[in-house]
């Protein structure tokens, strides 16, 4: 039988037609200046990326050409991310934690014609060797003096750029709702990174999903802070669902410090938002030492933990806020998000208090089961397995990769394509999953296994302990054993091992801890586990 609805194609024409048609008075709050935020509205913000649209079809751009951004949380972001798939063109963050070979890594692989780079990334911007794909890019923001070229590319003002005829008429309307409208590129633990291609269709079923009551629940009342950067895995798609709810927006553009960001929270009446543990860590600690005014918090209501494990010690001190925190899972490779922790409508505390310490449960849309060997594990709460997902919105190969290159991240049965996360799970019979590892961390002592996630979540929560990673490391007896890396004030070795014996089985204490200033991280601020590996191996 036939259906008779209009197959009109899910995209971003509908979340920018909508937001420009319907909100344009809501406000949009920008921090980083030297004066404090400043307050502008969506009405006059497309008039801007209108005018930057026109720009890049003076360029000569067409539709799914490659658009490139170099940029933290700012104005000049949120308009590439209105004009340029609004014009039909691709959207390419590129990550500026990247070092300068893996950038022109990404902007070669993705064929970037235009790169708009924020002034105060200068230095790292112009370190890069420009491919010659790249032929403008165009710099915000205050700076004395640019060279006329980068490369082979010409270097121009963004307000010069914009001078010509804008856009006019309606955003972008794909033929195909499949056609590419971003690409974000992820850090594998081998190799150069690999490019996620997102679809207008996945964008915005994303968004969507990302507006229900259930998820993040964002409405037209909310005002949304993406401290996550625009640079990574599109902020968790937080512009495009605010944009689509009608959400008014904080961008605290570098300013992720606790200070920058409750200047922002306060000027914007932030109700809403998210960012990594550390980000929530280091805001907590400073309300508490009295270094930031924590009735500049009053306004926001709940925030997205997410990018790491939560520890059940930063639930709580949120929560001793008056901030509901909402754990949530993702992957660049999800859109990202796809697992969040809400508790169901059981009602009870214990329940609530379980769940909500979890990585949670698969956002609508989205299929997941836990394998071990071969075989599903029993969503038991204990059997252990790694974490595979599905869905409208999941990756279905790498943009470029060669041949065969990638087929050990999928798993193909039940007529699904089934991505390998990586992370080893377990899934309770509600279908909340906790996450007891990663693939590579799992330590397997004499035969058994040892979460180092685990480990580090109890140390943690030891109070002298800022930062901890745990990995395994060879052992002429157990095969493997835990090693501790840990930042830490005031505390040794046998007082950690003393508070880890009463927490988990004593064979699992580690033998050995290490003493650092500050834990080694990637460019997206996790734990780098591969190199500690390599550096005490
Ligand atoms: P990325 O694509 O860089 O966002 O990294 C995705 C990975 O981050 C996941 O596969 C997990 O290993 C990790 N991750 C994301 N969210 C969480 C979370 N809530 N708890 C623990 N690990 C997480």
């Amino acid at each position: 039988m036939r259906a008779v609805m209009q197959p009109e194609p899910m995209g971003l024409h509908q979340i920018l037609d909508r937001c420009e048609t319907l909100f344009a008075d809501r406000p949009v709050t920008v921090g980083g200046g030297a004066a404090g935020p400043t307050t502008t509205t969506y009405g006059a913000l497309f008039a801007e990326a209108r005018a930057f649209a026109g720009a890049l079809a003076e360029l000569g751009l067409r539709p799914g050409d490659r658009v490139a951004t170099f940029a933290p949380n700012t104005r000049e972001h949120l308009l590439a991310y209105i004009a340029v798939p609004g014009s039909g063109s691709v959207l390419h963050t590129v990550n500026i934690r990247l070092g300068s070979e893996e950038i022109a890594y990404t902007v070669e692989h993705a064929g970037d014609r235009v790169v708009l780079v924020d002034a105060a990334l200068w230095p790292e911007w112009s370190a890069v060797t420009l491919p010659t794909c790249v032929e403008h890019v165009i710099v915000y923001g205050d700076i004395d003096e640019l060279p006329e070229r980068h490369g082979g590319a010409v270097v121009t003002r963004f307000a010069d750029s914009i001078a010509g005829p804008a856009r006019e008429g309606r955003w972008y309307r794909p033929a195909d709702e499949n056609e590419a409208s971003g690409i974000c590129y992820t850090s594998g633990t081998t190799g150069w990174p690999k490019a996620v291609v997102y679809s207008h269709r996945s964008v915005y079923l994303h968004a969507l999903t990302l507006c229900g009551a259930d998820t993040f629940a964002i409405s037209e009342h909310d005002v949304v802070c993406p401290v996550v950067p625009m640079f990574h895995a599109n902020s968790w798609n937080l512009p495009y669902a605010s944009l689509l709810a009608g959400a008014s927006l904080v961008l605290p553009a570098h300013r992720t410090d606790p200070a920058g960001l409750v200047e922002c929270f306060a000027a914007g009446g932030v109700t809403f938002s998210a960012a990594v543990p550390t980000v929530w860590a280091n805001l907590v600690a400073a309300a508490r030492a009295g270094d930031v005014d924590p009735t500049a918090l009053d306004s926001v209501q709940r925030v997205v933990i997410g990018g790491s494990a939560a520890s059940e010690t930063l639930l709580s001190e949120l929560a001793e806020l008056g901030i509901e925190p909402v754990h949530a899972w993702g992957m660049t490779e999800c859109s990202p998000v796809g697992l969040i922790a809400n508790p169901p409508a059981d009602g009870s505390t214990a329940v609530t208090e379980e769940t909500k310490s979890s990585q949670g449960r698969p956002m609508p849309g989205l299929e997941l089961r836990a394998v071990e060997g071969d075989m599903p594990a029993p969503w038991d709460g204990t059997s252990i397995g790694e974490l595979q997902i599905s869905g409208p919105y999941v990756v279905a190969d790498y943009y470029g990769a060669e041949s065969g290159s990638t087929a050990d991240k999928f798993a193909d049965s039940e007529e699904r394509r089934w991505l390998r996360t990586g992370d080893v799970v377990t899934v309770d019979r509600r279908g909340y999953v906790r996450l007891v590892d990663r693939t590579k961390d799992l330590v397997k002592s004499g035969g058994e296994w040892i979460s180092s996630v685990t480990l580090e979540n109890h140390l943690l929560a030891h109070p002298a302990v800022r930062e901890v990673a745990v990995i395994a490391v060879p052992d002429p007896t157990w095969d493997e054993r835990p090693l501790a890396i840990v930042a830490a004030r005031g505390v040794d070795a046998a007082r950690l091992r003393d508070f880890l014996a009463d927490r988990v089985p004593r064979w699992q204490v580690p033998d050995r801890f290490e003493f650092v200033a500050e834990v080694p991280k990637t460019s997206v601020g996790k734990l780098d586990k591969k190199r500690l590996r390599t550096e005490y191996a």
